[in-house]
Order: C-alpha cells, then structure tokens, then sequence
C-alpha cells in the first residue's frame, strides 16, 4: 500500500538494509502542512527542503542551504517525493546505499502558501510556491520558483521581510532541532536524541553515577525568559505545561513521588 509517488523512491532504496522508513504509514495531517529540512553529509554535503503536501513530502535538494538573507537565491533540485515519515528522520545511510551518509532534522515546523496560490498542490504545479515558513530557525516569507529551462531546477530564496538577515543561519545554527546534534557527530549506532547527548556530557565532563536521596533533591525550576538561546551549548526543547514530578524508587517496593 502507499502513495503511487513513492514508486521513485523506494526503487532507489534497498528499504530494510538502509534505517529510512518504508512509507507505508502515515497519511496526511488535515492541519497546518508541515515542512522539514534536513542536513544530509552525503557525497556532497547539502540540505533537503520537504513540504507535506498530497500525504507525502515533496522535496528539493538544496546544495547550498536556506539563506535568510534575500540577494541569496539558491538551487533547489526537486528530487523524488519522500513519506511522510521522514520528517523526524536523522540517522545514517548505510555505505552502498542511495544517498549513504549522516542526515539531521536542520529545521522543521509548519509552513502556509500565501498570495496569488494559497493552495500548496496547485502552487507546485505552476512553479511558483510563495510560502510562510513556521520554523525554529527558518520563518517568515520565502518563494520557491521553478526555472523554465529545466523541469528539475528551481530557485529558494528570502522575501524582504522583518526575518531577512545577512547573518548565516547554517553557520550560526548547524545543529539539529530534534537532538541538538551536528551532522558530523551522528555516527552508526549513535541514537540521535537528547538522552544520548545528556549521555555524552555527563561521560565528558566525567560525573560519576551515584545514589541520590530523593528526599534531598532541590528540584530544577524553569527561569522564564523571552528568547531561547541561540548558543549551541543549549539544547530546547518543546515544553508542555503540566506537573513535574519526582520519583525515588528504592531497592524494595516503595516509591515515594512528589510534585512540584
Ligand atoms: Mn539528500
């Protein structure tokens, strides 16, 4: 079962040997489309731009990435539709396969089709998708514009609006939104999440497990502040409201909880 438009993709794949998903799954979200843009150190290190849109996602290969600076304008290839799935994909591509190499979810959030077109499908079959993205890093206007020349080739580039900057966004902001990790630091068996960086940091900075009294632990409080940091030594996270709670399990059958 799936989608007709994954025929290309999955003729590319040996799908089992390589960690990418199958498509067989997800249908399409009746919310905001979703987009993703993954970082993907293949052969040639590029960035993958995909926008849902007809249950799967359709996408461009970008060589050079996004720029948010709008005399920048990019090539964007649009290769093979990918399923849905794919949109939380990081991982690495086994040696032999199609596209082997290290991937990470750059950026990801909704995007909307605005002006003349705000219908996604029928904006990608004119050749001039003029988008909001609604990203962590990527937001406001861009426009996505298919070249005449070839039925492949299509230019990505900023509007002129108040998120415009010269600043580099894939240099200042290289990591990943889902783990914090850089394309470089995902390796084969690495699980690529924010357990396993905490993981990682604990071991660098050599602190030695230990019991704890849960009685004795001063819970960490959230400080609110108005922007998230930047700085890539921090790692954000999505935070839903609700209560936080401590739990000290003993060696016997006691558990003690208590909420903050
Ligand atoms: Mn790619």
């Amino acid at each position: 079962m799936g989608h007709d438009s994954l025929n290309d993709y999955r003729r590319k794949r040996h799908l089992g040997q390589t960690p990418e998903p199958a498509g067989e799954g997800l249908e399409g979200s009746a919310e905001q489309p979703r987009f993703v843009v993954q970082k993907h150190r293949s052969r040639r290190l590029h960035y993958d731009l995909r926008l849902e849109m007809e249950g799967v996602l359709r996408s461009w290969a970008v060589p050079k990435g996004p720029s948010m600076d709008p005399s920048e304008k990019r090539l964007a290839i649009n290769v093979e539709d990918h399923p849905l799935e794919y949109i939380d994909f990081e991982g690495v591509i086994p040696e032999g396969e199609y596209g082997a190499g290290q991937v990470i979810v750059w950026d990801q959030g909704s995007y909307a089709c605005i002006g003349a077109e705000v219908d996604p499908v029928r904006a990608w079959k004119k050749g001039m998708i003029d988008f909001r993205l609604y990203g962590q890093k990527l937001r406001g206007m861009w426009l996505l514009v298919k070249l005449k020349k070839d039925e492949n080739q299509w230019l990505l580039f900023k509007k002129q609006d108040a998120y415009a900057t010269a600043a580099d966004v894939t240099v200042e902001r290289p990591e990943s939104v889902i783990s914090g990790f850089e394309v470089e630091e995902i390796e084969e068996g690495t699980l690529g999440t924010w357990h396993s960086r905490v993981q990682r940091l604990l071991e660098e900075l050599q602190i030695p497990p230990r019991a704890i009294e849960g009685e004795k632990v001063r819970p960490m409080l959230a400080t609110l502040v108005t922007q998230v940091p930047a700085d890539s030594r921090w790692i954000c996270e999505l935070k839903y409201d609700g209560i936080r709670a401590l739990a000290e399990k003993k060696t016997t059958n006691s558990v003690s909880i208590r909420a903050t």
